[in-house]
């Protein structure tokens, strides 16, 4: 009898995964390293990450295999079910040698912002990548390969309603492919805004959204702890040096964020869990007005939460505000999943959660733990190096050889190397060895050598493969010991820099729910360049162009006998 109930049980479930949800819902938590859900648990709620840990399928070993591990990386990633050699985002900002100039990874110039005002404002954007971007115009276009989502608007003859949200442009822009719509948050005027890619004019939902100006409501507020002291991990250890003191905003709670005019007011929002809840609440009107999930053809709606990555830079993936951020979080999905299941109902909505990449340990944290060999590498060395007086007694040039840059790609003045007469890969296998000479400095790999395949078969060098691009990675590509980052933002001094190919910034959980899904914690290995082909299995739409990945089993139920 118990085998007979749970063939039935298995047979429901079956038919329920062959119909196709009214809604997907792609979450991903900015920096949400794979263990931190669980490590956290013991301050978390009902609704929110324990439904998605004890209701849904949990794969607690999920890594990515490129090497920088960046935001639009990995989002671009999550989108596509591919590697960066393949949809091209190989890093947040890139030198373009067309133009001679680095570029931001989804600025489009033929694409403005559609408010007045909204641009980034060089003088408070302490994002250093957004800083890179020429113009404020913003589109998909580079993004080389084809979105779950861009599968999902072809295969339903643009019936599929598409979106992507999120505080950061490059985390809606990605998840929304070619064929959604985005919208992000702009400090500049603390709205959620969009490019002429998108739209000619606000939907007027939006515009009624904006003109409540939710984000002031927080003026002159602090960021308070959520939960008494004792019941946190870190709740005796709030104050540490080696945080960042963000000006007006503290090392300890409660993390004031200054009155409405305060040049910082909107940039504290998002270090803090304000942040999210302001993209959520962004996204439930939109859920209401664009009517998601109303009909028989499945629509898709992305939301990225930014705050745990700012959080992580400035204070650590172990502080007291790393903790309280995801008991605030963990609020902002129960809240998100049970709005949804009132409106569209979780047993027709398809809900996935991953994340873009990891994060480091601070290296003083670790310290304290007598864990040494750690901390942050002197870019400033990589200038005045006895590398480059090498280099210039080599070839007869020194510091000119260097054209730009940016973590964690080199690119040389290709054409002064091409007047002087020299071998371009002779001249990047001099480079990189003067530079895997300097301290904390683990490999420095040239480009020609992944070009031509002259490099050991290890893991480290296929993720740095798999992360070249030939007209947009760099001659070399800069490798630091594990604990070893950079942590100068461009003037400010963060605790915490992701984007190395070691394990603890590839990690990142991945947790499917809703949808009929039974509850299940798999243990094997999988990479979330699985999650967009999985998505197209389900739906049975065919994988994105570039798609790599396998589409989970566990999800989709074994094939049919
Ligand atoms: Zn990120």
């Amino acid at each position: 009898m118990l085998a007979l109930l749970c063939l039935l049980g298995q047979g429901v479930v079956a038919a329920e995964q062959s119909r196709p949800p009214r809604l997907v819902l792609q979450i991903t938590v900015d920096a949400l390293r794979g263990d931190l859900p669980g490590r956290f648990a013991n301050v978390l709620g009902d609704g929110g990450f324990r439904y998605l840990m004890e209701q849904g399928v949990h794969y607690t070993d999920a890594h990515y295999q490129h090497a920088n591990t960046e935001t639009i990386v990995g989002h671009a990633s999550l989108a596509t079910g591919t590697v960066p050699a393949a949809h091209g985002m190989v890093g947040n900002v890139w030198f373009d040698r067309e133009q001679g100039r680095l570029v931001y990874n989804i600025e489009d110039a033929r694409y403005r912002l559609l408010t007045a005002g909204a641009d980034v404002d060089a003088k408070t954007e302490i994002d250093p990548t957004q800083k890179a971007a020429k113009v404020d115009g913003r589109s998909p276009d580079a993004i080389l390969s084809s979105t779950f989502s861009d599968e999902l608007a072809v295969h339903y003859a643009g019936r599929s309603r598409i979106f992507g949200v999120s505080v950061k442009d490059r985390g809606a822009v990605s998840m929304a492919g070619h064929a959604g719509k985005a919208f992000w948050f702009s400090k500049a005027t603390g709205e959620f805004v969009t490019s002429t890619y998108y739209y000619d004019r606000y939907p007027d939902w939006v515009n009624q959204w904006n003109a409540r100006k939710p984000a002031m409501a927080h003026a002159g507020k602090s960021w308070e702890l959520t939960r008494k002291p004792a019941d946190y991990l870190f709740g005796d250890a709030d104050d540490r040096a080696y945080e960042t003191d963000f000006p007006g905003f503290g090392r300890t709670f409660p993390h004031a964020y200054g009155a409405a005019d305060d040049k910082y007011f909107t940039t504290r929002l998002t270090l803090s869990p304000v942040g999210d809840e302001l993209t959520l609440d962004f996204a439930k009107a939109l859920i209401v007005n664009e009517q998601l999930g109303q009909d028989a053809v499945p629509d898709y709606l992305a939301i990225s939460f930014s705050s745990t990555d700012y959080v992580g830079h400035l204070f650590g993936a172990s502080s007291l505000e790393t903790e309280d951020n995801l008991v605030r979080l963990d609020r902002t999905l129960a809240d998100l999943f049970a709005f949804v299941d009132e409106k569209v109902g979780l047993q027709n909505t398809l809900i996935v959660l991953s994340a873009d990449h990891g994060q480091p340990e601070v290296p003083g944290y670790l310290h304290e733990l007598g864990i040494h060999g750690t901390h942050y590498f002197d870019t400033k060395a990589l200038n005045k190096a006895p590398a480059i007086a090498a280099l210039k007694q080599k070839f007869g040039i020194g510091e000119a050889l260097i054209k730009a840059y940016f973590h964690p790609y080199v690119y040389l003045d290709r054409d002064l190397i091409l007047e002087k007469g020299l071998d371009q890969a002779a001249v990047e296998q001099a480079v990189a060895k003067e530079l895997e000479k300097l301290d904390g400095v683990a490999a420095a790999v040239s480009g020609s050598a992944l070009r031509t395949g002259g490099l050991p078969d290890t893991l480290l060098m296929r993720s740095i493969l798999r992360n070249f691009h030939p007209k947009r990675s760099g001659d070399i590509f800069l490798v630091f010991e594990p604990n070893i980052f950079i942590n100068d933002f461009d003037g400010l001094t963060v605790a915490s820099t992701h984007g190395s190919p070691w394990r603890y910034d590839t990690f990142v959980p991945v947790m499917f729910a809703g949808a009929g899904l039974q509850a299940q914690t798999v243990s094997r290995p999988v990479t979330p360049y699985d999650i967009a082909p999985t998505l197209a299995a389900w739906l049975g739409v065919k994988p994105p162009s570039g798609s790599i990945g396998a589409p989970l089993v566990e999800v989709l139920g074994e094939p049919a006998e």
